[in-house]
């Protein structure tokens, strides 16, 4: 019998990628979500695999008993978009802090692995650049991005306090921005915003001035990262994302022209606390997993562009 792998949060843009590259390696898979963010559409494509196994799921509550049999458990549950989380903060912290607890107390049983997904939001809106593991970060508590910011820390303690006392196995991955098929169209992120966006020939909502920068990871990649990290002995947290740093006007116009759209761009205010600059520092993850993001960022929208072009059934705009 192949080994299990749990995965939280397996309905969500990650998650569910994460679950076809887990069954391409072998693995069994047993599949996790309360379709609060992610939608079982993702998954629809796995329901006659053999290997595969998806059950509703809150992880505020105790995993189920089919957990028990696992070797690794990949833990995404928790809203991940701005616009998600900032409208869930309490189920927000829950998940990371009540949530993550119960995937820790079945690894503990189960004598399992935990892989976290930890967060560039440990970083806040940072003052050092680039973001090297070893930097503590620039975290408002209090505002409204706390939720996510905070929980992900304190998830991140979480594990190391059980590394410490139980001497459980836990891997943290800070993941970076990261795209690619699959992000739903209403996700709220700035990717999947602007394809829609100038699918639908609508203005592209550029918040503040477009001057901040974003460094992002097709999800091939971010994925290739979270199981190489799973696989490996490296206790240490690392960042997984992609090191070109590009404004949200030069992505703007990226995505313009990859649609061929002539939508317009249309100023809305800056979120508090948006991040004015963020590009991971990825020598430890280069070195210690052999990883490096491959897929550039125009091969990357070109397959997402194509993507939500099905999905949204819009016929192709002239270029
Ligand atoms: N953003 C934007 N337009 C949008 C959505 C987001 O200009 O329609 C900006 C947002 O202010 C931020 C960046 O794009 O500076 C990335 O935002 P996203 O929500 O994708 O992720 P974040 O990195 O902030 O978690």
């Amino acid at each position: 019998m192949s080994e299990l792998m749990v995965v939280t949060g397996a309905a969500g843009f990650l998650g569910s990628h994460l679950c076809d590259a887990l069954l391409a390696r072998g693995y069994e898979v047993l599949a996790l979500d309360d379709f609060s963010t992610g939608t079982p559409s993702n998954l629809a494509h796995l329901d006659q695999h053999p290997g595969f196994r998806l059950l509703r799921h809150d992880i505020t509550e105790p995993l189920p008993p089919q957990a028990d049999g696992a070797s690794g458990i990949f833990n995404l549950a928790c809203p991940a978009s701005p616009l998600h989380y900032q409208r869930r903060p309490v189920q927000t912290v829950l998940a990371s802090t009540i949530g993550l607890n119960n995937v820790l107390e079945t690894a503990r049983r189960a004598n399992a692995r935990v892989l976290q997904a930890s967060t560039s939001e440990v970083y806040g809106d940072p003052l050092v650049h680039p973001q090297s593991e070893r930097y503590f970060g620039n975290v408002n508590p209090l505002g409204p991005r706390a939720c996510y910011d905070e929980g992900k820390r304190c998830a991140e303690a979480l594990c190391l306090a059980y590394r410490r006392q139980y001497g459980l196995q836990v891997r943290i991955a800070r993941i970076f921005n990261s795209y690619g098929p699959r992000l739903l169209p209403g996700d709220g992120r700035v990717v999947s915003n602007f394809i829609s966006q100038a699918i639908a020939g609508q203005p592209l909502t550029v918040y503040g001035s477009g001057e901040q920068t974003r460094s992002f990871c097709f999800v091939e990649d971010t994925i290739d990262g979270l199981v190489r990290l799973m696989l490996s002995e490296v206790e240490q947290p690392l960042n997984i994302g992609a090191t070109d740093e590009h404004t949200m006007l030069e992505l703007a116009q990226i995505v313009l022209k990859l649609t061929g759209s002539n939508s317009p761009l249309v100023r809305q205010p800056l979120p508090v606390d948006d991040p004015r600059r963020r590009r991971p520092d990825i020598g430890n993850a280069r070195r210690l997993l052999g990883w490096t993001p491959r897929v550039s960022l125009n091969e990357g929208l070109r397959r997402t562009i194509r993507h939500f072009r099905q999905t949204l059934r819009t016929p192709a705009l002239e270029s």
